[in-house]
């Protein structure tokens, strides 16, 4: 040992000591001797021994209160001491142990025990300095790793027993923020306080399981968590191992204690990151991967899993090399070109390629972009890869190629001319039909000239340039868009179109398809039919006229006809008077005739014409028919025949009024039209079915012909022809429209065979109802042919003898003066008392005073129809309505000019008892008072109850 670096201080108040012991020390040691307690602290201040040699008795201090200071301050405490005393008695030597004194050195010295002595303590000094150096080196560890140490003594019995001594190091107060080893005192019971509730049971449990395995090998080894002085609980890591005797019983257990609260907190972050980046990845619709250097799948998201139509990422992380086909579509191996693009996306970065999978279990192909980064993972890197499906991609693409192959195809297909134009409004294609409207042959030229075609302006008045391009903005932002446009083309001609622009997609973006359609024909036929709509108002207006102005003339025309006839009456006339007077009523008579034509053809025309069949006599309108056209023939040389056989038939059903009208009008024709010669009217009937009946009416004249030209005007409205050569001929040219007319509305047809300046032949086939086969009665057929003209030919008329009804009492209702004169002129011819009302109101208040007076009653009341207020039909309603026995049956006649077919039916459907259309005919009146009035009709107690006025046969 190389003691000289030890030093040595010796203290005692005796030179001679002093000197005997520095001869005996100095040449192994430092020596210093001191005389006095004193000088000893004195020197202390700036010389430390290593070891001191102290006399016990010395004046001022001794050895032991030295002593007692020395291990009072703790700078000199630790150094050791060794006392020299003269007379070692048993007493202060036990004093000077108790004070901690280590050893004692009896005077005089002898050498060898001296220098033992000091060896001894000396040795012990090196000890304690290796341990002192070893617990340094512990505790640079320990600070370094933040480790506790713990040392228990096992008790055997009660291991647990919180009382049990526990010693920690300074280190564990210093983690738990303790300074004070009160705080934390070395007791099991303090580590118990401050371990976490949770995990007090694993803690003991660890520690008796690796007490209770005798043989060793189960280590003490666990995290905890320990609270903290701040109340917040740290983690901890313990370990520990336990000194066990030759039976393995443990004698005591010691280890260390590490906090990694902080690994802990980072643990949890990187479990968090890790989870988050799942998350986001698992989130993400695209497939993605990492791969690590050596190409294998460290980790997957679902949608990856799902993709390939794996169950779980450990199967996708296995199976994935099943995840393409041998062969990428370039012929390289897919797995030397796996490993190739992985390595480039480590050395560059990133790339992206398209790569072609399978999908394992069906062995679909599934091309797909793939994307591939290198990211930085834990501490080192890794490519992420992104791979996107792109079969639903590539069926678009394939959709949309279709689509551009389709509006291609369209384009050229289709008849309507089509641009297509961009979104800077540039063109873009245009097929043949738009080559053609400008006049070029190319689509070049198409360019150049298309705009040539388009005039400054619209008719609307805005700039066309303006106009288009906000007509394609609106169709490019709402798909579609349709208006009109005009074109002019080069010879200066207006081209009016429609044009529908639609947008499409087209090599992937949206342009505008523009569909012109030439309007031209269109427009035409709009402006046609607008005419055609004028036309059509005017005409109806022409109607309305016509219907309103006829009815109008009726009403003074019966007035002038009327007193014509009432004067024509008398006698005493002079016969000149009476000549003229006929000629005013002949006259009267046509124009009437005139006017029901014109009332007919407006009516025809304004489609209000219907037909009102009836059962009638076919002989009596025969008769009637020949009785008014004979009359015609006035003094001309002209003959007439019937040409009528047995087998016509007696009864028929139609409107027999109508077919009058057609017969009448033939025959009238035939007659104005023949100067000379002969007409006949020959009428057959021929039975079509069990019901139907045809009527072919044949009536042949030779008179002056038909041109083959004028033929076609014949049956229009107010057609006449020769104008010239008749000009002396009375008619409108109405007849024949209004015969063709009904003829065809009786399911028939009227054709005419003539020759100009020979005569003609009208033929009509008209169909009738027939439920009587009985045909015409010989006789009866005999003496209808044997009509002779002279008889009827009588410019005189016949007489009419008159009744005296001086007992009637008539009501006359028209708002007419003129009209309400002339029925009273003809009834006063009866001798009858006439009172007259000027309205429907007035009539009322005469009637209802006769029926509460002691006054006459109204035999007969004679209304007229139209009349301001209440018109006819509303005042015999009224009249009705009284609902007196008297006013129930009081006849009503309607007298009328709307002497239009069917009116009588709606008068007699109306509570009217008969019908006399103006201007009235003194027989058909005659007729009427001889049927209504009679002499016991006086009081409605003195009814004839014979009498009805239910629907009267008036005819
Ligand atoms: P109108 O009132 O003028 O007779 P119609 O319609 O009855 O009108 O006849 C039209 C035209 O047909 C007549 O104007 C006449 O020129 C010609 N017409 C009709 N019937 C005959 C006939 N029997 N003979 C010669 N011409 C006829």
């Amino acid at each position: 040992m190389d003691n000289i670096r030890y030093k040595i201080a010796l203290v005692d108040d005796n030179i001679a000591t002093l000197n005997q012991g520095k001869a005996l020390l100095q040449e192994f040691y430092k020596v210093y001797t001191i005389q006095s307690a004193a000088i000893l602290f004195e020197n202390l201040e700036y010389n430390i021994p290593d070891l001191i040699l102290l006399d016990i008795e010395m004046p001022e201090m001794n050895g032991y209160e030295t002593f007692a200071k020395l291990k009072a301050d703790p700078r000199y405490k630790d150094i050791p001491v060794i006392f020299l005393t003269g007379n070692k008695d048993e007493e202060s030597e036990e004093k000077g142990l108790s004070l901690g004194v280590t050893d004692y050195i009896t005077k005089p010295f002898s050498p060898g025990i001296l220098r033992l002595r000091i060896q001894n303590q000396l040795k012990m000094i090196e000890q304690l300095h290796t341990v002192q150096y070893e617990i340094m080196k512990y505790k640079l560890t320990s600070d370094a790793l933040n480790i506790a140490l713990w040392d228990m003594d096992v008790v055997i019995d009660d291991p647990i027993n919180p009382n049990n001594k526990f010693i920690w190091s300074q280190e564990l107060r210093h983690m738990l923020g303790y300074t004070d080893k009160s705080d934390f005192p070395d007791l099991l019971l303090s580590f118990n306080e401050h371990l976490h509730p949770e995990d007090k049971e694993k803690t003991r449990n660890a520690f008796l399981t690796h007490l209770n395995d005798y043989s060793g090998e189960t280590p003490y080894d666990l995290e905890y968590r320990l609270r903290h002085k701040n109340g917040e609980y740290r983690h901890f890591h313990a370990f520990g191992t336990t000194l066990r005797n030759n039976q393995g019983i443990p004698l005591r257990i010691s280890g260390a204690v590490r906090d990694i609260t902080e690994l802990k907190q980072m643990q949890i972050n990187i479990a968090n990151a890790n989870e988050r980046v799942h998350l986001m990845l698992d989130s993400t619709p695209f497939c993605s991967q990492l791969w690590s250097r050596d190409l294998k799948t460290i980790d997957c998201n679902e949608a990856a899993v799902k993709l390939y139509g794996f169950k779980s990422k450990q199967e996708y992380i296995e199976r994935f090399h099943e995840c393409s086909p041998e062969y990428q579509s370039d012929g390289q191996l897919s797995a030397e070109k796996a490993i190739m693009l992985v390595k480039k996306a480590f050395d560059e970065g990133a790339c992206i390629f398209n790569w072609m999978h399978q999908i394992p279990d069906t062995f679909e192909r599934m091309p797909a972009e793939v994307s591939l980064v290198r990211v930085k993972y834990i501490d080192d890197y890794v490519v992420a890869g992104y791979t996107r499906d792109l079969r639903e991609h590539n069926k678009m693409m394939e959709r949309i190629h279709e689509e551009e192959e389709r509006l291609q195809l369209m384009l050229n297909a289709m008849p309507l001319a089509c641009r297509l134009f961009g979104h800077n409004y540039e063109f873009i294609d245009c097929n043949q039909q738009a080559l053609d409207l400008v006049g070029v042959n190319n689509k070049e030229d198409y360019i150049q000239r298309s705009n040539d075609i388009i005039p400054e302006y619209q008719p609307c008045g805005r700039k066309s340039d303006d106009l288009k391009k906000e007509y394609l903005d609106k169709a490019f932002a709402k798909g579609y868009l349709k208006f009109e446009w005009m074109y002019k083309l080069s010879d200066g001609e207006e081209l009016p179109c429609e044009i529908t622009l639609v947008r499409v997609i087209y090599k992937g973006e949206y342009i505008i398809a523009g569909y012109i359609r030439d309007l031209r024909e269109q427009k035409a036929i709009i402006e046609e039919m607008r005419r055609a709509e004028i036309a059509e108002e005017s005409n109806k207006a022409k109607t309305r006229f016509l219907a309103n102005m006829s009815h109008e003339m009726r009403t003074p025309l019966n007035v002038v006809v009327g007193f014509t006839d009432l004067i024509l009456e008398d006698e005493s006339l002079a016969s000149d008077l009476k000549i003229s007077l006929s000629k005013i009523s002949t006259a009267g008579n046509t124009l009437l005739g005139l006017i029901n034509d014109v009332l007919d053809i407006s009516k025809i025309e304004a489609g209000k014409l219907e037909l009102a069949p009836v059962y009638y006599e076919v002989p009596s309108l025969i008769n009637d028919i020949i009785t008014l056209n004979m009359i015609r023939i006035e003094d001309k040389p002209v003959t007439f025949r019937l040409d009528i056989n047995n087998k016509l038939l007696c009864r028929l059903y139609g409107d027999d009024l109508r077919v009058k009208q057609i017969i009448n009008n033939l025959l009238s024709n035939a007659f104005k039209y023949t100067e000379a010669g002969s007409v006949s009217l020959g009428i057959t009937t021929e039975h079509l079915d069990e019901e139907n009946v045809c009527m072919d009416i044949i009536v042949k004249d030779t008179g002056i012909g038909i041109k083959k030209d004028d033929l076609k005007k014949i049956f229009i409205d107010y057609g006449q022809v020769n104008t010239n050569t008749n000009r002396n001929v009375e008619g409108t040219g109405l007849g024949l429209a209004i015969t063709q007319k009904l003829v065809e509305m009786m399911d028939g047809k009227i054709t005419v065979e003539t020759q100009y300046g020979k005569g003609s032949v009208f033929h009509a086939s008209i169909k009738q109802k027939c439920k009587d086969r009985t045909t015409i009665d010989p006789e009866q057929m005999e003496s209808i042919k044997k009509f002779r003209y002279s008889e009827n030919k009588k410019t005189d008329r016949k007489k009419l003898v008159r009744d005296d009804l001086s007992y009637a009492k008539a009501l006359i209702v028209d708002d007419v003066q003129p009209n309400r004169e002339l029925a009273a002129g003809l009834l006063s011819k009866y001798k009858m008392q006439v009172d007259c009302a000027s309205s429907g109101e007035e009539a009322l208040d005469l009637i209802h005073k006769t029926e509460t007076s002691m006054e006459q009653n109204y035999n007969i009341i004679f209304m007229d129809h139209m009349m301001p207020g209440m018109d006819g039909i509303e005042t015999a309603n009224a009249i009705r309505n009284f609902d007196t026995d008297y006013s129930r049956k009081v006849p009503i006649i309607a007298l009328t000019a709307n002497a239009i077919a069917g009116a009588e039916d709606m008068f007699l459907d109306n509570g009217f008892q008969g019908f006399i259309p103006k201007p009235i005919n003194i027989y058909k009146l005659d007729a009427i008072l001889k049927k209504w009035i009679q002499p016991n009709f006086i009081k409605p107690d003195e009814t004839n109850t014979n009498f009805s006025y239910d629907k009267g046969e008036t005819k």
